[in-house]
């Protein structure tokens, strides 16, 4: 009882004198005082476990010991020094994850930051100042990156910030909801947009500084890009002089299963990509991984960029151990195995709930689309937040909801998960939607 009163308290206090912005998940339903969290469980003051498969942040598992065992020793070494050893190994074992044109990391702390720092380098480098992003995209919390993130923009049309005036929407890629729905042409079709939003950049007498994606567009509904799309793409941008940013903030570090990287299922070598939130596995560092062309021309009109908690040594020692896990555990074939077996799963389970129209993901980034069904594709957020909550409720298994139309459940549990972890969500998800639908 004790322990209830602190938690209504808290909540209390929370509510007087912290921004919403701080999420609370399960507001309406069951606001969860998480007291401490283990690999792919978090466990309230009653200690009662919450199988997380929300959290993509903790990557290799909440409070990994190896991971937690190298922060502690390096702080209690030294935590902040310029100019560091560290910094050196890491990132030849960050490079070497990616394609062999990347030459050089930026080091900052967040993914809002990597991204305002890919926008300043493509814009410092080309000269223009002209940014198309998707439909639905979301790159950050900054002034110019909420600007650019219509995820954000139509949530908060009442919030004051006017959309970036150098942003240019182009359609969300999307081939399950989107306009363009056959496999075979849809990749040329949505990148035609991006080129005919160049032309009409270019009558307008702007110029275009960047292209900036997601690989698997997570906010916008996990949406799987049709073939050829990032090719198509990549092509116009690079002939109108621009620079093609992917943004790995949350797709990165192996959890798409079969690449390190999800824009390698595309076949493409991005000019900049900006990585961020599993690398610390909670901790705050975030990179911005480009050539050493394009460094050298932005660091040469650029050169007094200062960041005090770039590469400190804290954050370096964490990430080198989250890389470190990833290769020891073999997680990134964990993440393909297990994820092959979760999405073979739910596409037998969309047989029997007409509901799910739709499932995709790479590895273990999954979205289940929820519609009206019987036949139709109307989008059913009403079910997903219902979903959402009998899943909490009933089996303490943890899952969200995401997309434009707030309809797609987004599964991206920590890379630990289990086969019986997957058991228990798909055991739980057919019975709240047979629950819910029957
Ligand atoms: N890009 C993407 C795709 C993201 O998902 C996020 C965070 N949700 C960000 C950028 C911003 O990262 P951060 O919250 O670390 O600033």
């Amino acid at each position: 009882r004790l322990e209830q009163l602190e938690k209504e308290k808290a909540l209390e206090l929370r509510k007087k004198h912290v921004a919403p912005s701080l999420g609370l998940h399960y507001a309406a339903v069951k606001p969860i005082k998480v007291a401490y969290g283990r690999g792919q469980y978090l466990y309230d003051e009653w200690d009662e476990p919450y199988l997380d498969c929300i959290n993509n942040v903790t990557h290799v598992g909440h409070c990994h010991p190896k991971v937690v065992a190298a922060g502690v020793e390096q702080m209690s070494k030294l935590v902040h020094s310029p100019g560091t050893k560290m910094a050196d190994s890491y990132t030849q074992q960050l490079l070497s994850t990616f394609p062999d044109n990347m030459g050089h990391v930026f080091y900052v702390t967040s993914g809002t930051e990597a991204n305002d720092l890919a926008l300043m380098i493509a814009e410092t480098v080309t000269g223009h100042s002209e940014i198309i992003v998707i439909d639905g995209a979301y790159h950050g919390h900054s002034k110019p990156l909420v600007g650019l993130s219509s995820y954000k923009m139509k949530e908060k049309d009442d919030s004051g910030i006017s959309p970036n005036p150098h942003a240019w929407i182009a359609s969300n890629p999307d081939p399950f909801r989107g306009k363009y729905a056959d496999p075979a042409t849809a990749g040329t079709q949505y990148a035609g947009e991006v080129k005919e939003m160049i032309d009409s950049m270019e009558k307008e007498g702007k110029k275009l500084a960047c292209y900036v994606c997601e690989s698997f567009p997570g906010c916008a509904g996990q949406v799987k890009l049709p073939e050829g799309y990032f090719k198509a793409v990549f092509d116009h941008v690079h002939r109108a002089g621009g620079l093609c940013v992917i943004d790995e903030v949350q797709t990165g570090f192996g959890r798409g299963g079969e690449f390190f990287w999800i824009f390698q299922s595309q076949g493409v070598k991005p000019d900049i990509v900006t990585v961020g939130k599993p690398m610390g596995n909670g901790h705050p560092i975030a990179a911005v991984v480009t050539t050493k062309e394009i460094a050298r021309d932005f660091l040469a009109k650029r050169p007094d960029l200062q960041n005090e908690y770039k590469g400190n040594l804290v954050s370096l020692a964490v990430a080198e151990a989250v890389l470190r896990v990833v290769e020891e555990e073999g997680l990134v074939a964990h993440a393909r195995e297990l994820g092959g077996y979760i999405l073979s799963q739910l596409s037998l389970m969309a047989n029997k709930h007409p509901c799910i129209g739709d499932v995709r993901g790479y590895g273990l980034f999954i979205g289940v689309e929820l519609t009206e069904g019987a036949g139709s594709k109307a989008p059913n957020g009403k079910l997903a937040k219902d979903v959402v909550a009998k899943m909490l409720l009933r089996d303490k298994i943890m899952v969200m909801q995401d997309g434009l139309d707030n309809n797609v459940l987004k599964i991206k549990p920590p890379m630990c998960f289990t086969r019986a972890n997957a058991d228990s969500l798909l055991q739980s998800l057919d019975a709240v939607l047979t629950d819910l639908t029957q």
